[in-house]
């Protein structure tokens, strides 16, 4: 109820409104964790290399960043890339 003598001035309590955004699915994430790798025997952060790709699959290998070894993949499907990793 104050009388401001600028109407431009923005209030704190009023913050702009950002287009709809979705809060993005948690698993986009899930490249950055660790995977239990048999040759470590521990789990050890991981990357992702491109395997091969196919006309609509994309398969990525999971490598364990200490030794190398391929301890798993992910498979990327055009059709299917919603939440394959729910
Ligand atoms: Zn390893």
């Amino acid at each position: 109820m104050s009388d401001f003598p600028s109407p431009e001035q923005p209030k704190p309590s009023q913050r702009p409104v950002l287009q709809q955004e979705q809060p993005k699915p948690s698993f986009e994430k899930l490249r950055v964790s660790e995977v239990y790798c048999p040759a470590c025997k521990t789990a050890q952060p991981v990357k992702e290399v491109l395997g091969y790709e196919d006309a609509d699959v994309t398969v990525f290998h999971v490598v364990c960043q200490h030794c190398n070894s391929v301890v798993g993949q992910r498979t990327i499907s055009d059709a299917s890339v919603e939440d394959e990793a729910a």
